[in-house]
């Protein structure tokens, strides 16, 4: 399988010049090939990617962009590529038109095929063409070729490097437990399962979250594209990292031992719960580490040889009694528990959802329909997007 392995990266500050070329150079042969095709699509003409790469060709030959020599060419090309695939997504109707990159607003990127990089496994040194061997933090030793590597700066100024790797499959001899799981995710919880555990939010989250909100407020008083502003741009990104970070620990301990101890999970379809329109910061965040711990999931069940399974079709999880199948008229967001009127049973909201979750799993799946274990990426990109961006409204979530 493949697989995408990140590490740190700590380059020196002339490389770290040099990456800021590169991602230059990358934005500006990206954003004017865009603009190149454009036109053409507006005159009815096609410009093709081996079009742009021919371009390419040409530009890098004019006097006044001789700057682009200076970078190595496989990240310039792999742009090209970036462009035509989200050409290609937008007349399969899979994404909207291409937008032009913006500096200092999403994270700079620079990737490297075979012929820009050289990994040495046995020092597992990275060296890349026209920038050298960059320093890397590898927290787990690399023992394939990677077939490509991304080198990216976030805009909290840290960088990493990213390696597609074939790896092979991890089953390393898991018992089968016989045991199936039904998971709630939440808000005021991380996660709540339906054999009664709960599992809390890490309390630092709340505090930083805190944070994150007085950062927020300050970066809106600022004069944009002041000094005070760029750094406090910088200080509300460097707080959604750390937040980020500190999510995806609790997530991987969550997701590691879900898949441990259960050889069915199933959970309920995200794209359900995102109709409910989001106007909190805290419920944006919330719902995209969901994304996050279910594709975590997934992919270790994958792994493991755990199914996982979507529920793909709406149902009143919090609002049917999981003992008695009653359904209340209205539950508010605000009511943990509730008993149910004909059978006397109390429940805690979320344990109840997940019980019901696993019921019906269960139902719809010794039926064989109603449920799905695809999930299309597309989503999950759009809805991490959302939070990543520090100066976009979470509210606009899609
Ligand atoms: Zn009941």
């Amino acid at each position: 399988m493949t697989r995408r392995w990140t590490f740190r990266a700590y380059p020196t500050e002339t490389q770290a010049e040099h990456l800021a070329k590169t991602f230059g150079c990358c934005r500006l042969v990206y954003n004017g090939m865009l603009a190149a095709r454009t036109a053409a699509f507006q005159h009815g003409e096609r410009l093709t990617y081996a079009g742009t790469s021919a371009k390419l060709t040409v530009l890098k030959k004019d006097p006044e962009l001789a700057f682009l020599n200076d970078v190595s060419c496989v990240p310039l090309q792999q742009s090209l590529r970036h462009l035509q695939t989200a050409f290609v997504n937008f007349f399969a109707t899979r994404s909207a038109y291409p937008t032009f990159k913006k500096k200092n607003k999403t994270r700079d990127s620079a990737e490297y095929t075979r012929n820009g990089f050289r990994f040495n496994r046995a020092s597992q040194r990275l060296t890349l063409a026209k920038l050298g061997v960059l320093e890397l933090q590898v927290s787990r030793r690399v023992e394939v070729d990677p077939s490509t590597v991304t080198v990216t700066r976030h805009p909290s100024g840290r960088y990493y490097v990213s390696m597609v790797l074939e790896v092979a499959s991890l089953s390393t001899k898991r018992v089968t437990t016989g045991c199936a799981i039904g998971i709630d995710f939440g808000l005021s919880r991380l996660a709540t399962l339906s054999t009664g555990e709960t599992i809390p939010n890490p309390r630092h989250l709340t505090q930083k979250s805190a944070l994150l909100a007085r950062a927020q407020r300050r970066l809106s008083g600022k004069q944009r594209g002041s000094n005070r502003y760029r750094a406090q741009h910088r200080r509300v990104a460097r707080l959604h990292e750390q937040i980020a970070d500190a999510r995806r620990d609790s997530l991987h301990k969550l997701s590691t031992s879900l898949v441990r101890r259960f050889d069915t999970i199933f959970v309920e379809d995200l794209h359900l719960r995102g109709l409910v329109q989001n106007h909190h910061l805290a419920r944006a965040l919330s719902d995209a580490s969901i994304g996050t711990a279910i594709s975590m999931i997934e992919v270790k069940a994958e792994a493991a040889g755990v199914s996982v399974v979507t529920i793909d079709r709406w149902f009143p999880s919090s609002k049917q009694c999981s003992a008695c199948g009653y359904l209340l008229d209205r539950l508010s967001l605000s009511v943990r528990h509730w008993t149910c009127p004909p059978c006397g049973t109390t429940h805690d909201r979320d344990i109840n959802a997940a019980r019901n979750i696993l019921a019906v799993g269960q139902t719809v799946s010794a039926r064989g329909g109603g449920v799905s274990a695809v999930r299309t990426s597309v989503r999950k990109a759009g809805r991490l997007r959302s939070v990543n961006h520090p100066g976009t409204k979470p509210a606009t979530a899609p």
